[in-house]
C-alpha cells in the first residue's frame, strides 16, 4: 500500500528534534510521498534543507499563507517571487484567505490570493488553497481566476455539500481530506459519501489535526493510514483502494 501526504509543514519547528524519525515512521506507514506547503519568507530555508535532505521523497511547495499576509505584503511577495526563479517547486502554496483568525486584512488576503493564483498559472503549477470561515471570498476569486491552466486542491476540507460541488465545477480541483474526517462533529465524515474518491487526496496538515484517537497531539505522515481507513471505512471499500485512487490523484495533481 502507497499513500502520498498531500500537505505536512513537517519543516517547522516542530519537527527539529525527530524530523528524520518522524520521516522513516512514514515511510514505515506506508507513506511514499509527503508535500510540504510553505508558510512565509521566513520558513524558506527550513523547507528547502527538509526537501534537499530527502530528495524524490519531500517535495516543498512555495507561497504566502494567509495568516502571514500583513501590510507589508508586497515584500512578502517579492521574496517568494524571486525565489521562484532559484529552485524548482511542485505547487504554490499555501495561499488563501482565513477570517477564522482575524479579519484585519481582508482585502489585503484577498489581493495576495489573486495574485498567487496568477502566478500559478503563469508557472503551470497547482495551488494548495487554504480556506478557513471564507469560502464565499475564496470561491468569488476563483470564479474569475479559473480556467484550464489553473488546477489545485482544497486542503482540509471541512464544507458541506453546497461547497463541495461548487469546487467539483471547477473540473480541476481536489478536495484534500484530513484528521477532521475522524472527528465526531467535523461534518466532514457525512459529506463524504456524497464525494468521488477520484476527487480525494489525503493529507495530515502536520503537525495540526491529528486523528482521533491521537487528538490533541502532534501530528504527523505516519498517521495518515488512520486517515485512509476512514475513508474507506465511509465509503465501504478497502483501504487499499482508498490508497490507490488517492496516491494517483495526488501524483497527477503534483506531477511526481
Ligand atoms: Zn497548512
Amino acid at each position: 500500500m502507497q499513500l502520498i501526504d498531500t500537505h505536512s509543514h513537517l519543516f517547522t519547528d516542530e519537527f527539529t528534534h525527530d524530523r528524520s524519525e518522524a520521516i522513516a515512521r512514514a515511510k514505515d506507514a506506508g507513506v511514499s510521498g509527503i508535500i510540504l506547503p510553505n508558510i512565509d519568507c521566513g520558513s524558506i530555508q527550513s523547507l528547502l534543507n527538509t526537501a534537499a535532505e530527502n530528495v524524490g521523497y519531500c517535495y516543498p511547495c512555495l507561497g504566502l499563507h494567509p495568516t502571514s499576509v500583513k501590510a507589508n505584503y508586497q515584500d512578502d511577495l517579492k521574496c517568494i517571487e524571486e525565489e521562484f526563479k532559484k529552485n524548482r517547486y511542485f505547487a504554490i502554496g499555501e495561499i488563501g484567505i482565513d477570517l477564522y483568525w482575524d479579519t484585519t486584512f481582508i482585502n489585503e488576503q484577498t489581493e495576495v490570493f489573486r495574485y498567487q493564483l496568477k502566478l500559478a498559472k503563469k508557472y503551470g503549477l497547482p495551488v494548495i488553497i487554504h480556506s478557513r470561515n471564507s469560502f464565499n471570498e475564496i470561491f468569488s476569486v476563483v470564479d474569475q481566476e479559473i480556467d484550464q491552466n489553473l488546477k489545485g486542491v482544497f486542503h482540509s476540507f471541512t464544507g458541506g455539500i453546497y461547497e463541495y460541488n461548487h469546487i467539483m465545477s471547477y473540473k480541476t480541483f481536489y478536495v484534500g481530506i484530513g484528521g477532521v474526517v475522524t472527528y465526531k462533529n467535523g461534518g466532514v465524515d457525512k459529506v463524504l459519501k456524497n464525494m468521488d474518491l477520484s476527487r480525494i487526496v489525503l493529507e495530515t496538515d502536520s503537525p495540526y489535526l491529528s486523528p482521533v484517537p491521537l487528538r490533541g497531539k502532534r501530528n504527523e505522515s505516519a498517521n495518515l493510514p488512520i486517515i485512509a481507513q476512514k475513508i474507506a471505512d465511509l465509503f465501504e471499500v478497502s483501504i487499499e483502494q482508498v490508497a490507490k485512487a488517492t496516491t494517483q490523484n495526488a501524483k497527477q495533481l503534483f506531477d511526481i
